[in-house]
């Protein structure tokens, strides 16, 4: 099997290892071999895209548009094949990974159009014959580490917006998600960007992660992962003084109120918390339900639980595939025993399932008789468990809901547009979702949370651009 090489200074390169990328589906199929790099790796594409920063940092916005817009249509032509890569070895189900895909390309679309729509301000100075202009630039060389559970989309969501504002990228994939990272690097490597502008270093988070933040020449990074990582990362970047951006995890509440339509809320839990196999920051994890629908809500739950399909990701009618690896289904499994030993209820799942291949299959888990200070409510799980917890109304469940770590989605079911206005204003949280699913998100608006969830400003659309620029205010006498 032919290894696939890192990419740096335009260039595939041999890293210093070499690991294989496992189906967890089916943990017999080795989908391909990946190179690992160190140190040296990081030194090397940080040097090129420093050398490419002065040339890219001045581009036009047409030669920008121009380089995304080939991106972005590539890997929509390539939708169903770079999909099946990506249920293959992250273990979404194929439309899921289609669907990721799909926005992958849209964001590369977007951020097309947004290298054309850099504009400034021009603002009336209050001295005489004096104007004001301010204009964006690029802030330099970014660091783009990322987590495996959007093996394409989240790359996607940050190499757009750094190229389209003429920064140059060291990109470094997650360890467990090879594939669609090389893929997505392939067609970059192919869409006419100076040589050093894209550069691709896979390799561990303490080795190859550790050394882009610690790097004088890494003006920012633009981190995706864990809270305890995204400290450690804030604290070295600050040090040096260099920007930062963290997306980290979720304990999202959807709060079930007696007048929401059982259906809807029903449908909503169960995408929000068990759909791509519970592994979304923006997942629901706690279900807060009032007195009056408890009961008929929690049977219908089970009811749903019933016909939900765990298979491989790529088998057709498959809902929900395997955990990523065996750590996770190792944490998944720890954390049902947690909520057992805490005198919660277990009505649904939580147990390793056999499947006609050897994969990391577990069922989907459904605690009841919970609180929101058992651990279970209160650690990021990041796997298809989800608690529900009783409120004796819509006061008590909103104070719940904010009672979290956390603040990146809150979503309420709710027929009542009195409670529904007041929970968009009261709940702390980046994202509110009404009558939804607290994950499933847009490709072109803001995307990000508050508290433990995310520090620094806004990814995704039009506010993307708060990380990879900077502003520079020109003063001119007439
Ligand atoms: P992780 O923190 O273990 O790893 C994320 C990335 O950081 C990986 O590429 C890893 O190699 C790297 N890394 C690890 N240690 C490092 C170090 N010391 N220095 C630099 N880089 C280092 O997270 P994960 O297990 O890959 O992903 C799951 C987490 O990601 C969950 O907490 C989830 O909520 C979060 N997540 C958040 C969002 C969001 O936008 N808020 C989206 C997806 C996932």
């Amino acid at each position: 099997m032919e290894t696939k090489k890192l990419f740096i200074n335009g260039e595939w390169v041999e890293g210093s290892s070499v690991k294989a990328n496992i189906n967890p589906s089916n943990i017999q199929d080795t989908i391909g071999m990946y190179s690992e790099g160190d140190a040296s790796h990081v030194e090397l594409a940080v040097k090129a895209a420093k050398t490419a920063f002065p040339g890219w940092a001045y581009s036009t916005p047409q030669q920008r548009f121009n380089a995304l817009d080939f991106i972005g249509s590539e890997i929509l032509a390539r939708q169903d094949e770079l999909g099946r890569l990506l249920a293959r070895e992250e273990g979404k189900t194929l439309p899921e990974a289609v669907g990721e895909v799909n926005r992958a390309g849209n964001i590369f679309k977007f951020f097309a159009g947004e290298a054309l729509r850099n504009s400034g301000d021009y603002i009336p100075s209050v001295r005489p014959n004096v104007i004001v202009d301010t204009v964006r630039e690029p802030i330099g060389v970014v660091g783009l580490i990322v987590p495996w559970n959007f093996p394409i989309a989240i790359p996607a969501w940050k190499i757009a917006p750094a190229l389209a504002f003429g920064n140059c990228v060291v990109f470094k994939p997650a360890e467990l998600v090879p594939g669609s990272a090389w893929a997505l690097s392939e067609i970059i490597s192919r869409s006419g960007l100076p040589k050093g502008v894209f550069n691709m270093v896979k390799g561990s988070g303490t080795v190859v992660g550790n050394a882009l933040v610690n790097h004088p020449d890494v003006a920012g990074i633009s981190f995706t992962g864990s809270v305890e990582v995204g400290r450690t990362i804030a604290a070295k970047c600050v040090q040096r003084m260099a920007k930062i951006q963290l997306e980290m995890g979720g304990k999202n509440p959807l709060v079930i109120l007696d007048d929401a339509d059982l259906d809807v809320a029903v449908n909503a839990a169960i995408q929000g918390s068990y759909y791509s196999t519970g592994q979304r920051c923006t997942a629901s994890s706690r279900l807060i339900v009032t007195e009056g629908i408890h009961d008929k809500f929690v049977q219908a739950m089970i009811e749903r639980m019933k016909k939900l399909k765990i298979d491989d990701a790529l088998t057709s009618g498959t809902d929900i595939g395997p955990v990523v690896d065996a750590s996770q289904l190792a944490k998944n499994l720890e954390y049902v025993d947690i909520g057992k030993k805490e005198g919660s209820k277990l009505v649904f799942g939580g147990e390793r399932l056999k499947r006609e291949k050897d994969g990391f299959y577990f069922g989907p888990a459904l605690f009841t008789e919970t609180n929101n200070a058992m651990q279970i409510n209160r650690d990021e799980i990041f796997g298809p468990v989800a608690t529900v917890i009783r409120a004796k109304n819509y006061d008590e469940a909103l104070t719940m809901a904010n009672d979290t770590p956390f603040g990146l989605t809150s979503g309420i079911c709710t027929q009542s547009l009195k409670f529904a206005n007041h929970f968009k204003q009261h709940a702390q949280a980046g994202m509110i979702m009404i009558n939804l699913p607290t994950a499933g998100i847009d490709y072109h608006v803001p995307f990000g949370g508050r508290k433990g969830s995310s520090y620094g400003s806004r990814e995704q659309g039009s506010y993307a651009k708060e990380f990879y620029t900077t502003v520079k205010t020109t003063y001119t006498m007439a």
